[in-house]
């Protein structure tokens, strides 16, 4: 198999506004002009900018997508947003199971994996995000956690799994300036290889993203990890220059 490219995912969370949207957005593609760039990338926004990214990013190198999707069709489920209406707005990308979703709108792991399947199904990628807290490190449950997260995804979308994307992001790197050593991200990595490698033959297929705390500093040594395909961006995506030079350092 031809060695797939990284994917870097920027995650702006519930930041922006139309005129800092504008002006980074601006900035990133101009700095992308001229050379190939080293890696797949794509803009997560919260949903009211999802017209402004396609207008901003149609027929550029850098995909979008949304923070979150609706587990369920249409109808009465006030405040949430359909594959549908991200599809019309042009994402290739959602974002599920984002750990701050797990923490503070109670998701589980079957909602995440519902959610999934619902995108699986409309055409637009699933970015499950997996990853212990830092009680769970510390109780030596790393494995174990993000093994159930994942299974959750497994079981529902089954020989699908191959379509998705999958982020590591331990909890207690996300927004800490903690971030895993390259060797601690790369080891739960390759757990999540080999339990995808039980689910399709083509396991390699699947990004594996790392997310938490990544940075122009740390990201080459990250990315140069075997199973370690990409990167989800929190803080780093909200300054071009630092968004770009993660994007370089995928080589
Ligand atoms: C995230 O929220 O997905 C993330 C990785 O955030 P940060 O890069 O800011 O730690």
């Amino acid at each position: 198999e031809t060695k797939m490219k990284k994917l870097i995912a920027g995650n702006w969370k519930m930041n922006g506004s139309l005129a800092a949207n504008e002006a980074l957005v601006k900035a990133m593609l101009e700095g992308l002009q001229g050379a190939e760039p080293a890696a797949d990338m794509a803009l997560c926004a919260p949903a009211p900018y999802l017209a402004q990214l396609q207008s901003l990013l149609q027929g550029s190198p850098i995909a979008w997508g949304a923070q979150d999707v609706s587990a369920h069709e249409q109808g009465a489920y006030t405040g949430e947003v359909s594959v549908a209406m991200l599809k019309e707005f042009g994402c290739r990308y959602a974002i599920v199971g984002h750990s701050e979703r797990r923490q503070y709108h109670g998701e589980t792991d079957e909602v995440v994996a519902a959610k999934a399947q619902r995108a699986l199904a409309a055409g637009v990628t699933p970015i499950v995000c997996v990853g212990e807290t830092l009680a769970q490190r510390e109780a030596g449950e790393t494995e174990a956690v993000v093994k159930r997260q994942l299974a959750a995804a497994i079981h529902t979308v089954g020989h699908c799994i191959t379509e998705i994307v999958v982020a590591y992001e331990p909890v207690w790197a996300i927004g800490t300036g903690k971030t895993a050593t390259p060797e601690m991200a790369q080891a739960v990595h390759a757990v999540l290889r080999a339990q995808l490698a039980a689910a399709t033959t083509h396991p390699k297929r699947v990004h594996i993203l790392y997310g938490g705390s990544m940075n122009a500093a740390n990201a080459a040594s990250l990315l140069a990890q075997p199973d370690i395909d990409g990167g989800l961006i929190g803080g780093a995506s909200l300054k071009a220059a630092d968004f770009l030079q993660i994007v370089a350092s995928a080589r």
